[in-house]
């Protein structure tokens, strides 16, 4: 039951058919994959690496980082991404959280836990144990409940907490979307997504590999790369932004798509009229699907775009529970809720997590007694099963497809001097989805060039606020809690005179 054997299956099958074709580098085979990943399976293994001991990994996206990730699988490691964006001080927290047998860097970093580097050219002092090794063919045993992986979330109360996801979460959740979305035997998946995160690392990578296509690599988003490419391409995965920045191109139509038969949008909320732009550029349908790092996917919209016995993809839906997986709407208590009704999205199947590293607590408070786990969003779901999702629970604010918990950028702008206190909050911006806003009591000495300095490196770019506005007080109820709807509402079109 290790879900590298499915994909090794699959490689050997495909041979030496392109697995990663990158416009800046060296392409690579199914062969050649195979054969970095055994070869850096080997070198785990001589590291010390043993099954169920992690590997913290924080890298450029480069072949080589998509080889260490499919040889802990291989040798039974639970792989640990976290984004790179994230400062030394942020990445001391998950060193320390996650206890990792190793760390791989882009750079040498100081700390006690053991160390090697896989630089942005795929170069580096484990890329160079690797290369010395011979491949090692097996993959170490494993049972469906294993954990494969840790996706770190983020936490309202500043701690990140490590969602433990199992070679099964992962297989199961792989077949389900390869079968769901059709995948084809000529399908050329485009991939600019951070390989830090479920939606680029499981959700894209692994229906590539599950059917031994080709994935066209780009280091990152950029319009233009992602104009050049699309014409070789068959499946785009991508966060809002990639469309409303694609659509900000006039060179984006529907000859750019002639070869293209799908595109699909998550993380984040596909505003109404990007799907209603996009479908009048192109004359195609984003289809949008709903997941997160504790569950994977849960729903998505249908394949066939148009079709009504199908259901077909409307815009400001996330679609149909997956198969086999149940999504309830329920109310605080975990009851469910008739067809129409707001209330919390609920999830059980084969998809959703094993709880959180080291917090049983926090496990045990987001699961029923029934096993439907509590996502924390909030949707309805008509009387045909179709999901909206109204907005999140708690105050998360998505910027450009990255999760920003208000609470982590307030606690640190507190302590700037000459700030009475802060509150965060998510404003619609055109190209981000929602930027971050903090919204302060603090003298006349604290502007946007303070805090940006401030907190240039304690804090990763995406999390930093875009506006700084000063107020006199802030806005509480009678419990003393921060109003932050009448923030929002007082601020919501902060951004709305930028091109951006
Ligand atoms: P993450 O764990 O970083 O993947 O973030 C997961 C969260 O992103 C979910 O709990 C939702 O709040 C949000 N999300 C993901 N996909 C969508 C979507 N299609 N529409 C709205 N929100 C989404």
């Amino acid at each position: 039951m290790n879900i590298y054997q499915r994909f090794d299956a699959a490689f050997r099958t495909a041979g030496d058919a392109p697995a990663l074709i990158c416009p800046d580098r060296e392409d690579w085979s199914y062969r050649q994959l195979r054969d970095a990943v055994g070869r850096m399976a080997a070198a785990l293994t001589n590291l010390g690496v043993s099954p169920d001991e992690r590997v913290l990994v924080q890298v450029e996206k480069t072949p080589q980082a998509v080889a260490l990730y499919l040889a802990c699988l291989q040798i039974g490691a639970v792989y640990t991404p976290i984004n790179t964006a994230y400062t030394a001080p942020e990445v001391a927290y998950f060193l320390n959280d996650a206890e990792p047998a190793l760390f791989v860097a882009n750079a040498p970093f100081a700390t006690a836990v053991r160390t090697e580097t896989l630089d942005a050219n795929g170069g580096g002092s484990l890329a160079a144990l690797a290369a010395q090794e011979s491949t090692l063919d097996e993959a170490a045993p494993r049972a469906a409940a294993d954990t494969a992986a840790i996706i770190y979330t983020s936490g309202t109360t500043g701690r990140s907490k490590g969602a433990m996801l199992s070679h099964a979460n992962l297989a199961s959740n792989a077949a389900t979307l390869c079968a769901c979305w059709g995948w084809r035997n000529d399908d050329v998946l485009l991939h600019a997504l951070p390989i830090f995160h479920v939606h680029g690392l499981f959700v894209a990578l692994h229906c590539a590999f599950l059917s031994g296509t080709p994935t066209i690599f780009l280091p990152r988003f950029n319009a233009a790369a992602v104009l050049r490419e699309l014409p070789r391409s068959t499946v785009l995965m991508g966060v809002p932004t990639f469309y409303t920045r694609l659509l900000n191109d006039s060179a984006f139509n529907a000859e750019a798509c002639r070869n293209m038969r799908l595109f699909i949008s998550g993380s984040a909320p596909l505003a109404e009229q990007t799907f209603a732009a996009f479908e009048r550029r192109t004359g195609m349908r984003i289809l949008e699907r709903y997941g997160m790092s504790e569950t994977l996917m849960n729903t998505s919209n249908p394949l066939d775009p148009l079709d009504p016995l199908d259901g077909a993809r409307l815009a400001g839906s996330v679609g149909f529970a997956l198969p086999g997986v149940a999504v309830r709407i329920a109310d605080a208590a975990g009851r469910p809720l008739p067809a129409g009704a707001v209330g919390g999205i609920e999830v059980r199947g084969p998809n959703v997590f094993k709880g959180y590293w080291r917090m049983p607590e926090k496990t045990r408070e987001e699961f029923r007694a029934d096993g439907f786990f509590a996502t924390g969003d909030m949707g309805s779901m008509d009387e045909e099963g179709r999901i909206r999702i109204v907005g999140r629970a708690k105050d998360l604010v998505i910027s450009g497809g990255c999760n920003v918990y208000p609470k982590e950028v307030e606690t640190l702008l507190d302590t700037l001097p000459g700030v009475q206190e802060s509150a965060v909050i998510g404003v619609p911006h055109a190209d981000f989805g929602e930027a971050v806003v903090a919204i302060m009591v603090a003298d006349q000495t604290v502007d946007k060039a303070r805090v940006d300095a401030f907190l240039k490196d304690k804090l990763a770019r995406h999390k930093q606020p875009k506006r700084v506005i000063r107020v006199a007080e802030l806005p509480r109820n009678a419990l003393g809690k921060v109003r932050k709807n009448i923030l929002r509402d007082t601020y919501s079109d902060v951004f709305a005179s930028d091109s951006a």
